[in-house]
């Protein structure tokens, strides 16, 4: 007997088939210790150091309209905080983009969000020498999601700054993409508390840190600023300073001081969970005139154009027959 020809779609991972309790999570695909699996049945042992003590680095980067946007710059900062947590992966760079390219496919999502992840992981002995842990690579993809909702999208956040300090870079350093967030729940909550959408927490200096996974940008007389430390530089940020080369926009990376940021002309947050996001009051009082400013509009319109360009988005590799 000949072995069955080979078709080219066999050659496409597969989920693996088992119990699957859709209905307590989003849709979406995972990656585990080499399996393609539902959301729902991706699990981690309760012994990896990522859940005991957020010893773990992760990226997020998204999806739209079956593109990835700027992969390599995702893959550049997650290769780099691998390395400087002392972690190791046994994937190489084309591998991870090949795991996450394959769970977005298998999920048949056009949008989404696209995380890698390593952790510490778990030692053999239960020792308390990190060294002892073998390092674990995941990965998901789940629907798009975004900070802002389409209202707030289009009428703005109202964001409250917090009493919470941001965790100082000088015990975590903020430029490798972590975990450690109990200081932005926090601030989230007390948000909520004062009839806010979300939050900006202060650095230790009192200036503008950063919210719950978005970075902030102030517009004043056409010129940009961010904070420039205790953040994470996030890729959107990184994509605005690029739009705004293009756009012949001034921009800087200096400390931001909560009375310029209220005393903005405009006022917007960036992540790759949402883009370029426009926030029109802070602590109930309206940012200038309370509404959506040009420049946010402008540099807003030309990010989204930029997801179609080769020169900064990736194909997803779907299976052939849902080309
Ligand atoms: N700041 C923090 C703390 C974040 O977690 C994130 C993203 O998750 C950002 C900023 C924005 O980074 P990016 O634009 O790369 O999504």
């Amino acid at each position: 007997m000949t072995a069955p020809q080979q078709q080219p779609d066999t050659l496409f991972p597969r989920v693996s088939e088992r119990y699957d309790d859709r209905a307590r999570y989003p849709r979406g695909i995972a990656y585990t210790e080499g399996q393609y699996l539902p959301i729902s049945e991706a699990k981690i042992s309760i012994l990896d150091w990522g859940f005991l003590h957020s010893d773990a680095t992760y990226d997020t980067v998204h999806v739209w309209d079956g593109r990835f946007f700027r992969l390599d710059l995702h893959l550049d900062r997650f290769f780099s905080s691998v390395s400087r947590l002392r972690m190791r992966l046994s994937q190489s760079r084309e591998e991870i983009a090949a795991v996450l390219s394959n769970c977005v496919a298998l999920s048949g999502l056009r949008n989404a969000y696209v995380e890698m992840i390593c952790t510490r992981g778990v030692s053999p002995t239960f020792s308390r020498d990190p060294r002892d842990a073998e390092n674990r690579f995941l990965a998901f993809a789940v629907p798009f999601g975004s900070v802002a909702n389409e209202a707030q999208m289009a009428d703005g956040l109202h964001v409250i700054i917090s009493d919470v300090q941001r965790i100082p870079p000088a015990s975590v350093d903020p430029t490798i993409k972590n975990y450690h967030w109990l200081d932005l729940v926090e601030g989230v909550y007390q948000a909520f508390d004062r009839g806010g959408d979300t939050v900006l927490l202060r650095d230790q200096a009192g200036n503008i840190a950063e919210g719950p996974g978005f970075n902030v940008f102030a517009v004043k007389d056409g010129a940009l600023t961010t904070p420039e430390r205790g953040v994470l530089p996030g890729i959107t940020r990184r994509t605005v300073f690029d739009l705004c080369a293009r756009l012949s926009l001034k921009a800087e990376a200096a400390p931001l001081t909560e009375r310029a940021l209220r005393g903005a002309d405009e006022v917007f947050v960036t992540s790759t969970a949402g883009g370029i996001m426009p926030v029109t009051r802070i602590d109930r009082a309206p940012v200038a005139d309370g509404r959506v400013g040009p420049v946010t509009k402008r540099l807003s319109s030309l990010y989204w154009e930029m997801h179609s360009a080769d020169e900064w988005s990736t194909p997803v590799r779907y299976p052939a027959q849902d080309k």
